[in-house]
């Protein structure tokens, strides 16, 4: 299917990703996703999750070990016994848990709390806008009874970065992404805190497989060593590019990560709750519901049909429809392959989603986004259409169409 309309020279392909579209034979993803990026590097070339020989994408064969094969009773016994080396004697804190109030930080915070007797210090980057059901979320975990630190970046450069970001490398949510990736071993070093705590693996979604084997992220995510804190690349732009374009040192402080060699010193470690149990979204949003206070979307959350992740931030819907632009899978896709994997939808089901609802226009919240990064449509519109890989789109009339559908 890779052959052009034309057929005699093949489409150019954009970002290094797979010339050939395949879509994975028991969910609904397919090989242009990419795997998981060291945040600060990226610049836009890709790496894909892996398909095998058999048409079958990593997150699928992750959940045939996951429903199959991990001994779940004895990764239960390893959280007992990490938690107990960790746990403080006088109440002060003893783990991190970051997050902005969405069902997974919610669940992990007073599984800890409440199961295993521990003292979480939760840790918030808040959303670039916050939702009102955003919003209620966050101020619903605050009312659960914890200790919160949240940092507000200073909005202009966040601003700036976003801007940055949107049209250097069409993600928007990169500072985002950056800067909830670092709170908490930054946060974690300020406090002596040694033990930082996440919901779900990269497993999960197939994006790092070492994480289905292993409960520690890899300090690579969230580290540098210090010859090289400057050594980044952050909205595609340079250390030097983005001090001329005139944001300072301290702007950009808060999207370079911990030292590696403060991190190791300190014997800060990264881990996630999906290392140790069978993790199913669907009974984090039941538990997130029951137990602490959350609410769905009121409403069907654009893009997709589902009403509970991924709420609290106004450009959440850029993020996926961005990726849909870019990867041709938008919010349902992931939504769908998910719960196909999870055993909520069959792929039937799942295929009739996506096809209905991928790449639905985040409307509601246009005009807000346009505002937050200082560009008007027509800009906006344009910048879209210079991602399109070739490989990927097709125009037909004035209407962009996508070459390759899941069926
Ligand atoms: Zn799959």
């Amino acid at each position: 299917m890779s052959a052009n309309d034309a057929g005699d020279r093949p489409l150019d392909v954009k970002f290094g990703l797979p010339r050939d579209v395949k879509f994975c034979k028991r969910c609904v993803i397919s090989n242009q996703r990419p795997a998981s990026t060291v945040e600060f590097k990226n610049r836009n070339a890709k790496q894909a999750i892996d398909f095998d020989e058999h048409g079958i994408c990593a997150a699928c064969r992750y959940h045939d070990l996951k429903y199959h094969r991990i001994d779940w009773d004895g990764r239960h016994r390893a959280l007992e016994e990490l938690l107990d080396r960790h746990r403080s004697k006088d109440g002060s804190y003893d783990v991190i848990v970051p997050g902005s109030g969405g069902k997974d930080s919610m669940y992990v915070a007073h599984l800890l709390k409440h199961k295993y007797g521990m003292h979480p210090l939760t840790v918030t980057w808040p959303p670039n806008m916050y939702t009102d059901i955003g919003r209620r979320n966050f101020e619903a975990w605050l009312d659960g009874g914890y200790d919160n630190v949240s940092f507000h970046p200073n909005r202009r450069a966040h601003r700036e970065l976003t801007r940055l970001a949107f049209l250097n490398l069409l993600h928007p949510f990169q500072p985002f992404v950056l800067g909830q990736k670092q709170i908490g071993p930054k946060t974690a070093l300020r406090y002596g805190v040694k033990l930082i705590m996440y919901g779900e693996s990269q497993a999960e979604g197939g994006t790092n497989m070492a994480e289905a084997f292993q409960p520690v992220m890899d300090p690579k995510y969230y580290t540098l060593p210090r010859a090289e804190q400057h050594n980044v690349s952050i909205a595609g732009l340079s250390w030097n590019e983005l001090i001329a374009a005139g944001l300072t040192p301290a702007d950009l402080a808060n999207y370079i990560p911990a030292t590696h060699e403060d991190i190791l010193e300190a014997g800060v470690e990264v881990y996630h709750i999906g290392y140790y149990e069978l993790w199913r979204p669907q009974e984090k949003y039941y538990y997130a519901v029951e137990n602490c206070g959350f609410t769905p979307n009121p409403v069907r959350t654009e893009g997709t049909y589902s009403k509970y992740s991924s709420l609290d931030d106004k450009i959440d819907g850029f993020h996926y429809y961005t990726t849909f632009i870019k990867f041709g899978i938008g919010r349902a896709t992931y939504d769908a392959a998910q719960e196909i994997r999870n055993h909520h939808l069959t792929r039937e089901e799942g295929v009739a989603l996506v096809r209905r609802y991928d790449g639905e226009f985040p409307d509601r919240y246009f005009q807000d986004f346009l505002d937050y990064i200082g560009i008007d449509e027509a800009r906006f519109r344009q910048t879209i259409d210079s991602y399109r890989s070739p490989h990927l789109w097709r125009k037909s009339g004035n209407e962009w169409q996508l070459r390759h559908q899941v069926e």
